[in-house]
């Protein structure tokens, strides 16, 4: 697909529309390995810069660029569920998360993934994978049995821990777009555990006390459950720990309980059972849609969802955080709701450990082994929002790091970060030499590249 085509002005956005300005020379959309094989040749023939495409979530917008030939592997979206729970799924690179969820949950099988339903899981594999089932099954890519890469140099490889182990090491949190396209994912499935969803909220004026205790009790709780601490601001703020537990409701309330009753009276308050795939549509922010609906509108004929406009940085917690850091973080969402009402955003907490932990730092290539939670800190906006705004939202977010964040513990890879310096330090730590030698060996003259991209 070329400028001056009809479809080309809609086909060439990313999610967030803060890259619209973006314009490809072209668009090729690949439905296999040889397709993309024949588009790699083809730029490198007409010195052109490569961009590949799967769900175009890239916090950076790297998955598109004026002057670049877009690899779109969006055709290439075939879902085949393993024979059985625990054995291999196949997952075209191109499959968007809720088809996924979708297609495995209705075989009663699951890869623990993301919670956006529009994110590609090329993207969320190729950088690791977090979402509500990291703490029991680890993460999307520690799930990966194999993956088909297309090389610089039009090779197909299949690799895994038998064949081309060290490229099989370096996509498993490496980030994507760095060593090659990736046309197909081989994951290992998990049978369907019960599920309970939970959600709190509680006054505002209780923060400081919620998320202190929240950080103890999520790191000692069964890794069964999974749960975030969320900081927000949109009209005035408000405060909520919700999650995911694989386990029944009463199992989960006692597993709760020992949080709860540290805590002030809720003033929302729902624990209840749910099956797997309407608890992916409520992650999904998509209760009442059908899994047509849950996917864009700009992409998909029958999609409902809307782009959003937003701009985000990440840290990690490596140890409890003592009453400044925990005062930073509030003052930080208080700050936001005064000064920039007009914004939504704030600070979300994931927790870690479980099975994400149980993996050393340098067994795959995603280093965040360590830590008891992630921090996510963003704000949105809308067309109508001034431009003033959103450069006093990128202050605020410069505030947040400075701080909010601990810099030896770095930042994620799928949250990426235009505005890093040391965004190789800060995404790899001590597997970058590693992921290094395996760019040198695979891509050594830099085909893939991008602003943030690893260098040979
Ligand atoms: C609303 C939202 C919610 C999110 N929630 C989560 C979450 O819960 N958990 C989580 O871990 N992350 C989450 N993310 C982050 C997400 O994992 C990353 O943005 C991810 O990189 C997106 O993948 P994509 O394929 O959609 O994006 P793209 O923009 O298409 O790709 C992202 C990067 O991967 C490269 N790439 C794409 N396809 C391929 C391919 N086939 N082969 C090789 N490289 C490729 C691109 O070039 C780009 O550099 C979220 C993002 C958004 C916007």
């Amino acid at each position: 697909m070329r400028p001056g085509e009809r479809a080309y002005p809609v086909a060439r956005l990313l999610y967030n529309p803060r890259f619209d300005a973006l314009a490809p020379l072209a668009i090729a959309y690949c439905a296999g390995p040889e397709d993309v094989a024949r588009s790699i040749a083809f730029a490198r023939d007409h010195a052109f810069e490569i961009a590949v495409r799967s769900g175009g979530h890239s916090y950076g917008g790297y998955s598109s660029g004026s002057g670049h030939l877009v690899i779109d592997v969006t055709p290439i979206a075939g879902v085949v569920p393993a024979s059985a729970p625990g054995r291999t799924a196949v997952v075209g690179s191109g499959a968007r998360l809720i088809d996924v969820y979708n297609v495995l949950g209705t075989h009663g099988q699951l890869v623990p993934g993301g919670s956006c339903p529009t994110v590609g899981i090329a993207g969320l594999t190729l950088g690791g994978g977090v979402g509500v089932f990291a703490r029991r099954y680890g993460l999307a890519a520690d799930n990966l049995a194999a993956v088909t890469l297309v090389t610089a140099d039009a090779q197909v490889l299949r690799c895994s821990p038998e064949h081309d182990e060290a490229l099989f090491w370096a996509c498993r949190g490496g980030g994507g777009g760095n060593f090659g396209v990736a046309t197909s994912f081989e994951f290992a499935t998990h049978a369907l555990p019960p599920i309970t969803l939970f959600t709190y909220d509680f006054a505002w004026s209780a923060a400081h006390d919620v998320l202190g205790e929240w950080q103890d009790w999520s790191r000692t709780v069964n890794e069964a459950v999974w749960s975030n601490c969320q900081l927000l601001s949109g009209a005035g703020t408000s405060l909520r720990v919700a999650g995911v537990s694989c386990a029944h409701s009463g199992q989960t309330a006692a597993w709760l309980a020992p949080l709860l009753t540290r805590l002030p009276a809720p003033t929302y308050s729902f624990l209840g059972d749910e099956t797997y795939v309407n608890e992916m549509m409520v992650e999904s922010g998509c209760s009442g849609l059908t899994v047509a609906a849950c996917h864009l509108d700009t992409t998909f004929p029958h999609g409902a969802l809307s782009r959003q406009a937003f701009t985000a940085s990440s840290n990690y917690v490596s140890a409890p955080m003592g009453a400044n850091r925990l005062s930073a973080a509030v003052t930080a969402v208080d700050r936001l709701a005064a000064d920039l009402p007009g914004l939504g955003g704030g600070l979300v907490f994931d927790a870690l450990g479980g099975a994400v932990n149980a993996v050393s730092p340098t067994e795959t290539a995603f280093v965040h082994r360590r830590y008891l939670a992630s921090i996510q800190s963003s704000f949105n906006w809308t067309a109508a929002t001034p431009m003033r705004t959103v450069a006093a939202g990128a202050r605020w977010l410069e505030h947040v790091r400075a701080t909010v964040y601990d810099p030896s513990t770095g930042a994620y890879q799928n949250y990426i970060d235009p505005t890093l310096t040391n965004f190789a330090e800060a995404y790899y730590g001590e597997n970058l030499a590693r992921l290094r030698a395996v760019k040198r060996a695979i891509d050594p003259d830099d085909v893939f590249r991008f602003a943030q991209s690893i260098r040979p």
